[in-house]
């Protein structure tokens, strides 16, 4: 029971990738998401998302967010 699951947001762009990671004590990928889930992480499409970046791609989610609109998922 000693495994550790870190999800990582699974953002990208076409001149990188988002950094966020979220470590867990997870002994299982279902059990890290929803531990991730708890932290505004979204999973959809077999991807995981941070909650930055789960928002404008995450529509079918039903994570509630508390959180502001972000405006910065897309740098130019
Ligand atoms: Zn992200």
């Amino acid at each position: 029971m000693s495994a550790r699951i870190t999800l990582r947001c699974d953002r990208e762009w076409r001149d990188g990738s988002c950094p966020r990671q979220l470590p867990t004590l997870a002994a299982t990928v279902d059990d890290a998401r929803q531990y991730g889930a708890l932290e505004h992480w979204t999973h959809h499409g077999g991807r995981d998302y941070c909650p930055l970046h789960g928002g404008p791609t995450g529509r079918t989610a039903t994570v509630r967010l508390d959180i502001a609109p972000q405006n910065g998922d897309t740098p130019s």
